[in-house]
């Protein structure tokens, strides 16, 4: 149990030994001779990315990853000596800061490369680069018939390392593998005419994974986790069928604020989308939408009968089918989130809940990478609590 009273009513807890559990998972699924990026962008998945990689990097993962140079600044002065990957085309402006803190750019561009060219005539230093391929997502990448010329001319300026090359699975999670083999070929395609010219040594890098999971001939000499390393897996149909068991890192806390018997017949919420069929306990969270509840991991349908099946679930949800909605978890069982969840109130269902009274902690489903990076963050294992911009304290957590 927790006694975090300093925390005040709602926090996220992170259990970093099970972060270590499947970093170690996912090293054994891929063997000795392929490299690990973890993937921690967007504060590592709602988890925190100065915390997940300093646990990271501890265990020896090979690089990490993050969107943004400003995120990889970030990790660098919470002193992350890793190699780090930013993942997006970057602005002229942002080279200065990849060049301060040693971060490895992505260049998907002729003007990219232009401008790291002519920002190194001015000021000197190296750059470490991971060519980006478009096989098939359609954001960034240049063609597959550019990337012999651009690695060459990547090579030819003085100060610039070409140290990678990479694309990006658009469909790894479909049940449906052939758009993502296509991808595949394409890029295998493009990596021979790259050793052709004689580029040679480069980290060839695209399992993402659904990908890690599914189709281990992908993993080439490098791959990139970031749902499995935090627990969660690609899509339903991936958890049955294999047998690769995650530990979940993550869970969002809230305390009842108040508990009542609410009459038959009594709606509940804006637009009374709820009405109680019978008299039932209502217990009522402190959280809302502003914390992404409501906002649940979102699985896009593989095949016309999933679409279905949601569009189904998303209907009767909507009319007050309270059954679909994930389960708000108590200490004495499950209970349905009723009603339309407010700004930053949640009115729960609590009939099937023992032993509920005012400051029980519950566990409430969320989007994760939707929750507000303000929330406080309590780490498990004793490890300092971090709230977004700065310490608020050390509180541990006492296993009971
Ligand atoms: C986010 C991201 C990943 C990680 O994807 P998961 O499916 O969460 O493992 C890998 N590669 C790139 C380029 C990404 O943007």
């Amino acid at each position: 149990m927790m006694e975090n009273i300093g925390l005040g009513t709602h926090w996220v807890e992170v259990d970093l030994g099970a972060l270590q559990h499947n970093y170690r998972v996912i090293r054994e699924k891929i063997g000795p001779q392929v490299k690990l990026l973890g993937v921690v962008k967007a504060d590592a998945y709602g988890l925190g990315a100065v915390e997940v990689s300093k646990v990271l990097e501890a265990q020896g993962i090979d690089m990490l990853a993050v969107t943004s140079a400003a995120e990889g600044q970030q990790l660098r002065e919470a002193g992350i000596k890793t190699p780090i990957l930013v993942f997006r085309p970057f602005l002229p402006e942002e080279i200065s800061v990849m060049a301060r803190w040693n971060l490895t750019a992505t260049v998907a561009s002729r003007e990219a490369i232009l401008s790291l060219k002519e920002w190194l005539e001015e000021h000197g230093g190296t750059i470490n680069l991971h060519l980006k391929v478009e096989t098939g997502m359609g954001r960034y990448g240049f063609w597959p018939e550019e990337a012999v010329v651009a690695a060459q001319e990547i090579m030819s300026i003085p100060g610039l390392f070409l140290e990678g090359v990479y694309s990006h699975l658009a469909t790894a999670m479909w049940k449906n593998k052939a758009y993502c083999r296509k991808q595949f070929q394409i890029f295998q395609e493009t990596c021979a005419n790259l050793e052709k010219a004689g580029i040679k040594g480069l980290i060839k890098h695209i399992a993402n994974s659904a990908a890690i999971i599914e189709l281990p001939e992908m993993h080439l000499d490098m791959v990139r986790a970031g749902t499995l390393l935090y627990g969660q897996y690609p899509n339903a149909p991936v958890k049955k069928g294999i047998n690769f068991n995650l530990k979940d890192t993550w869970s969002f806390k809230a305390k009842v604020v108040y508990i009542r018997e609410l009459p038959q017949g009594h709606s509940v919420g804006y637009g009374r989308t709820f009405r109680a069929r019978r008299s039932l306990p209502v217990a009522v969270l402190p959280v809302g939408y502003v914390d992404g509840v409501q906002l649940e991991p979102l699985f896009k349908p593989a095949t016309f009968l999933d679409f279905l099946k949601g569009a189904a679930k998303l209907l009767l949800t909507y009319v007050g089918w309270e059954k679909f909605r994930a389960p708000v978890q108590f200490p004495g069982g499950k209970g349905r989130i009723i009603g339309k969840v407010g700004m930053q109130l949640t009115m729960v269902d609590v009939s099937e809940v023992k032993d509920l009274t005012v400051g029980t902690i519950a566990s409430v489903p969320v989007r994760r990478t939707a929750i507000n990076s303000a929330i406080p963050k309590v780490y498990k294992e004793g490890i300092e609590v971090l709230q977004a911009g700065g310490d608020i304290g050390i509180s541990y957590e006492q296993e009971s």
